[in-house]
């Protein structure tokens, strides 16, 4: 009688667990693209086009000039954890790709569908296969392609009636996937990259419609690269900023960036904040920074801060969220620190030396 009552534990179906999961590492169509690109940078590709439909909700599709994905692998290439960057625990102590876990193809056909197209090196022809829940929907078929790959992600979340309506209402991704591309651009500056939306008609490319929202090309400078994609407002009002420490009973890192001087004044701030090569963020740092600005600068401005920290592999936990946004670091305290006072330092400087050119 009581047995009865009492709610019976059962095992979730797999296709149910993997779709539940594949909602947490595909939150928005921003993730994907993001996951796209990282893909494509682990790839060693040169060159990343982006086009984007109806915010990403309708079509995604990620283009670039990588080393391919063999025809042997296709059939396994979108299930869960099934990966060519890791093969046991411990490698994810030195990892150097971005990816590691597996499942962001993966998760992309559980909520879209998903076309790859891919030729690797010294083949004639590439293949094109299409993808949904984990598995191919047919043997791969033979078809022309360029060097490289190209993902297609189709009608994401059209399984997921409630996550789509919310998507739809809410102000369009296309914004945070061009500020994504541009976060790349400006760290990656070897590799060109480029985002618009798709050629609609002849009338639209006319009236320059189809000019790219994102569009750099391989430079040697970071501050060319900030320029072509961020713009001269932002470019010529930056300062260079380096700092290592090398004491490894404090920390051991290194730091190289641009940080807004004085005369740069937003209500926003823009941290662009790259861990060991990974796109992450990190509110303390960014809190830290901003306190800064606003005691140092009179017009309490918001900074614009590009920061690359290079930091021992052992003292990064990189596998702290499915999306990878966030790492964890070895002695954050002391860095956070030590950047904190450099940038002050260095903005007094850039401050104190304005004010003596107002008043000469
Ligand atoms: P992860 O990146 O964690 O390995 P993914 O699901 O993102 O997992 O990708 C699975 C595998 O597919 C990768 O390990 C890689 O071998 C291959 N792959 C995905 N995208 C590309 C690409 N653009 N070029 C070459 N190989 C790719
Ligand atoms: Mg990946």
């Amino acid at each position: 009688e009581e047995a009865k009552e009492l709610p019976k534990i059962q095992r979730l179906d797999e296709s149910v667990v993997n779709r539940i999961a594949a909602g947490e590492v595909i939150q928005r169509p921003v993730s994907a693209v993001k996951e796209l690109v990282e893909n494509s940078l682990d790839a060693s590709s040169t060159s990343i086009s982006v086009v984007v439909k109806d915010g990403g909700l309708k079509l995604i599709q990620v283009s670039d000039d990588g080393h391919g994905i063999r025809h042997e692998d296709l059939p396994i290439l979108c299930e869960r954890h099934t990966t060519s960057k890791l093969s046991k625990y411990e490698d994810l102590q030195s990892i150097k790709s971005m990816g590691f876990r597996g499942e962001a193809l993966a998760s992309m056909t559980y909520v879209g569908h998903v076309t790859v197209t891919t030729i690797t090196k010294g083949q004639l022809h590439g293949y094109r296969v299409s993808y949904r829940d984990g598995m191919m929907e047919h043997e791969p078929k033979a078809c022309a392609a360029v060097k490289g790959t190209q993902i297609m992600v189709e009608n994401l979340f059209y399984n997921m009636i409630a996550r789509r309506k919310t998507l739809q209402n809410s102000a369009d991704d296309y914004t945070k996937i061009v500020d994504v591309l541009s976060r790349f651009a400006i760290h990656h500056i070897d590799v060109s990259f480029s985002c618009r939306k798709p050629f609609l008609s002849l009338l639209c490319y006319q009236h320059g419609a189809a000019r790219a929202d994102v569009h750099s090309v391989a430079t040697s400078s970071r501050l060319d690269a900030i320029r072509s994609v961020y713009g001269l407002s932002v470019a010529r009002n930056l300062i260079k900023i380096e700092a290592s420490d090398n004491d490894p009973s404090r920390s051991v890192f290194e730091m190289d960036g641009f940080i807004s001087n004085s005369n740069y004044v937003v209500k926003k701030t823009t941290m662009v904040l790259f861990i060991n090569d990974r796109l992450v963020e990190c509110t303390a740092l960014k809190r830290a920074l901003e306190i800064v600005y606003s005691a140092t600068l009179p017009k309490a401005s918001k900074p614009f801060i590009y920061m690359s920290i290079i930091l021992p592999p052992e003292h990064v936990d990189v596998n702290v969220h499915p999306t990878k946004r966030e790492v964890s670091l070895l002695n954050q305290e002391v860095i956070i620190e030590k950047i904190q006072s450099l940038v002050e330092s260095m903005l007094r400087n850039s401050n104190d030396s304005r004010t003596f050119q107002e008043q000469t």
